[in-house]
């Protein structure tokens, strides 16, 4: 029996909130905060009708703003923050946990506003300070980062004894009957998929140009797509986490079309994180855009097909060279059924919400900031497919991506 807050009532958000909600014997009391209250309130109302849960509340908070944050944590006194609003966000939600002494968990490395760049050394630089406090800090604990970096560790748990080579492959193969639209954030999406594609082999990290690499790869239950060598966050803790790894990298689908409009965006500036004068006010192109395009917490009433995210891993087991493949497919309409949000936010929200269920029934756990390869994958791993993200392996099959 314990109290959480959720912070952020976008798609992922209302995820946690319906999952937390049919947990009821861990999450007896859930609060969800947002920027919007009315926002927070739609979904609490959505949760409680599907799910029977009686003690759902929302609150306002700006998560860029600490003393209002501490304020919210000491009057509603939660175990653990589950932090699903933006990257922006991570540090002053950090420091709020340490100051208020909860638990954090999050899905997104943090990423500073003014520099598209993302890297865990800031969030990293909080070890100190959450181990003195005697606190757990879970970072990256949605599906990438998060199910693929714990499918990895049940990889080297119980079928390697050294993983050499890990391919990542993320694939929607959804439609949302929209020309263009982003499946989580279009701020934090673009700002990801516009960087230049980078991988790691050897000890050293590879750069390309953006989208420059490319396969065709087949996935369960959807056949060939191409797949695009894209830059990931889980790279570089995985990296660290399993020294043995010889080269990791991260593929991505894309279809021509999301392409083209990218390059478009990308071509007239519109992708652009500097300030621009318009009228006499400062306007940031990306953040501008945002507010045209569709907003991915509603893309789900017509999404049809399936996601596909698992890990491609080649090593040595007693010896011998053995490859595996592990991997969830999660369909958006039935996504849409259960929770009102498309597969991108489903897969994120759920195993969010199992890994706060990991922290709070002392399955994970210590003082310290961690990765959530370094947990214990199995707990999470037999539950993950009760909670709606049934998982499959293979072993000894064509990986593709030699
Ligand atoms: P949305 O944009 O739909 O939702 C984000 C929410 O955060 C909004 O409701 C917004 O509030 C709220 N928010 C923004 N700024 C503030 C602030 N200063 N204070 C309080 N609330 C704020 O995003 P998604 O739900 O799609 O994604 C949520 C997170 O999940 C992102 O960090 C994203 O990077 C991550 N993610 C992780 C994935 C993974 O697999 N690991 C995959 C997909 C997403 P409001 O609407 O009230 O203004």
């Amino acid at each position: 029996m314990s109290k959480v807050l959720i912070i952020g009532a976008g798609g992922v958000g209302r995820v946690v909130t319906f999952k937390c909600a049919m947990n009821p014997d861990v999450f007896s009391e859930i609060m969800l905060a947002s920027r919007t209250k009315s926002k927070c309130d739609v979904i609490a109302e959505d949760a409680k009708k599907a799910t029977g849960h009686k003690h759902i509340t929302t609150a306002a908070v700006d998560a860029e703003n600490v003393p209002e944050l501490v304020k919210l944590i000491r009057s509603f006194q939660p175990e653990l923050v589950i932090h699903v609003a933006l990257p922006y966000q991570d540090l002053t939600i950090m420091d709020a946990c340490l100051e208020a002494g909860v638990h954090y968990l999050d899905t997104a490395n943090y990423e500073p506003k003014d520099e598209a760049k993302f890297e865990y050394s800031w969030q990293w630089a909080y070890q100190d300070k959450f181990k003195e406090a005697g606190l757990t800090a879970v970072l990256g604990c949605g599906f990438d980062p998060g199910v693929t970096s714990i499918f990895t560790a049940y990889a080297a748990k119980h079928h390697f004894d050294e993983i050499h080579y890990l391919d990542i492959v993320d694939a929607n193969a959804g439609d949302h009957g929209k020309a263009f639209a982003t499946n989580f954030n279009p701020e934090i999406n673009i700002r990801e998929i516009t960087q230049k594609g980078r991988y790691y082999e050897n000890g050293k990290w590879v750069e390309t140009e953006p989208h420059e690499i490319w396969k065709d790869l087949n996935y369960p239950n959807i056949g060939p797509k191409r797949s695009y060598l894209i830059y990931h966050e889980e790279l570089e803790s995985l990296v660290k986490n399993f020294p043995t790894i010889k080269r990791a990298r991260f593929w991505m689908t894309f279809s021509e079309e999301y392409l083209t409009h990218l390059r478009v965006i990308q071509n007239i500036g519109m992708a652009g994180i500097e300030p621009v004068k318009f009228k006499g006010v400062d306007i940031v192109p990306l953040e501008f855009l945002k507010a045209v395009l569709p907003d991915p917490g509603e893309l789900g009433e017509n999404y049809t097909g399936q996601t596909s995210i698992g890990c491609r891993i080649r090593g040595i087991k007693d010896g011998k060279e053995r490859t595996y493949y592990i991997w969830n497919n999660c369909s958006h309409a039935e996504a849409y059924k259960e929770t009102g949000a498309q597969g991108v936010s489903y897969t994120t929200g759920v195993p969010a919400m199992l890994g706060a269920k990991m922290v709070l029934t002392g399955k994970w756990g210590g003082a310290g900031v961690f990765n959530v390869e370094q947990f214990d994958p199995d707990p999470f791993l037999a539950e993950l497919g009760p909670q709606g993200l049934p998982w499959h392996e293979q072993f000894d099959v064509d990986l593709e991506v030699d």
